[in-house]
């Protein structure tokens, strides 16, 4: 039940799919770098909810070494 649930939702802002993270209890969106958080079992489907994953300083300084496709970030 829970799968099918996460499996419709989308992204409230791109519309993207999203990818459960089920240590974290979070749903993540890896266009927005957002993470939505589980309560109680519930998304909380509001961007003014989620976590900035994109926040963090390191990242910002190129160290970015993450395996994967890199299509964020640049408008080109
Ligand atoms: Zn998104």
């Amino acid at each position: 039940m829970d799968a099918r649930l996460i499996d419709i939702l989308v992204c409230p802002l791109c519309k993207g799919p999203l990818v459960l993270d089920k240590l974290a209890s979070e749903l993540i969106c890896k266009g927005d770098k957002l993470a939505y958080p589980i309560r109680d079992g519930i998304p909380i489907m509001w961007a003014d909810q989620a976590r900035d994953l994109s926040g963090s300083p390191v990242a910002a300084s190129g160290v970015v070494s993450l395996s994967g496709t890199n299509s964020v970030g640049t408008s080109e």
